[in-house]
């Protein structure tokens, strides 16, 4: 059987979620007739401390439609130089809005409130309106990193200063939740929208939630609509996500426990490196240089002998995502296949 590290995103909905998504109430999402959609609304509303939550068929749509609504054409959003919307969402903001990102600098996915401070225009009319500070919790590609409540607060407040509106991209807000011990609404509250997926290790197949006041949320339907959106019985999906919510919360810890051993393993390798201290949640980063490896070769072997997809994130950079879906021996598998992998 595959181990598949790759990405939290390759679960595959578990026998019970299935048996939710088939037994749920459902009706015209569209209309907003759906009751289970609407009930997962409410649910990620209240969890997140807002007014109001909008279902959208997908994290990226999530970013979109929050930019859309802070943002118009030639206004700037200040975000990280890793962060997702600038590096995979295929040109993002810059394309459906027109604006522009100006990126940031900053150790592990983070900036402080002095960059925001610094980086915040001044109102003239040659300049482009500084609008949106954008956040990533967990911060993705620099190892599932888990921003500081006093950080993202310190932040917010140079942003709000300035002006400009605070958007969250918390696709794996629930994994820096469980991390550290700060409920959500915490994480949230300094935000004028901030959103979750439902897709990464939660373990739902489709969908995400955007959340903020209920101003914020009619506007953003107008371009959930525009984009396309707009669902009909989307309760079918929406019952995953709920499930999800009540049982796939807490055992993010699982993954994390997994995470930090993976991490201890692969650092007393020979050739890879990794400071395993640092590994915050459920995602693992380490180098193969010292292995003479390229990254894509020791994935090309770890998979071809043990059955172990690791991905190479750059030229000796790996990367390993645990989930729902790794088996019991998992992490042992995955040390066995690096060890194998390094010594060629
Ligand atoms: C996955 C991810 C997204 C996009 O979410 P999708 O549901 O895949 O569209 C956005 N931001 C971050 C940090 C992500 O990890």
């Amino acid at each position: 059987m595959l181990i598949d590290l790759f990405s939290d995103t390759v679960t595959r909905p578990t026998p019970a979620m299935r048996r939710a998504m088939c037994e749920a109430e459902v009706g015209d999402e569209q209309l907003r007739e759906d009751p289970t959609v609407n009930r997962l609304q409410e649910t990620v509303a209240a969890l997140l401390g807002k007014e109001a939550a909008l279902f959208l068929p997908s994290g990226t749509m999530c970013n979109q439609v929050a930019f859309a609504v802070h943002c118009r054409a030639g206004d700037e959003i200040l975000l990280h130089e890793l962060a997702h919307p600038l590096l995979y969402e295929a040109g993002g903001a810059a394309a459906t809005v027109g604006a522009i990102f100006r990126t940031l600098p900053g150790p592990r996915g983070m900036f402080t409130a002095e960059q925001v401070r610094a980086a915040v225009r001044p109102p003239l009319h040659f300049m482009p309106r500084s609008r949106v500070v954008s956040v990533e919790q967990t911060a993705n590609i620099v190892g599932g990193v888990c921003w500081p409540l006093a950080q993202i607060e310190a932040v917010c407040a140079a942003a709000r200063e300035g002006g400009l509106a605070c958007h969250m991209d918390g696709a794996r807000l629930l994994n820096a939740v469980v991390a550290s011990g700060t409920p959500a609404r915490a994480f949230a509250a300094p935000f004028d929208s901030v959103w979750i997926d439902l897709t990464k290790g939660l373990g739902a197949p489709v969908g995400a939630v955007l959340a903020g006041s209920s101003d914020f949320i009619e506007a953003a339907w107008v371009f959930k609509q525009r984009y396309g959106g707009a669902m009909r019985q989307a309760g079918i999906l929406a019952a995953a996500g709920l499930y999800a919510l009540e049982h796939h919360v807490d055992r993010l810890a699982e993954d994390h426990e997994r995470a930090r051993r993976l991490a201890r393993g692969l650092a007393g390798i020979r050739g890879i490196a990794l400071d395993a201290d640092r590994v915050d949640t459920n995602i693992v980063i380490f180098d193969v240089s010292g292995a003479g490896l390229g990254a894509g070769e020791f994935a090309r072997r770890t998979l071809a002998s043990h059955g172990v997809r690791f991905t190479d994130l750059g030229p000796t950079t790996v990367r390993a995502v645990l989930h729902l879906d790794v088996p019991a021996d998992g992490v042992e598998r995955a040390l066995a296949a690096a060890r194998a992998a390094v010594e060629g």
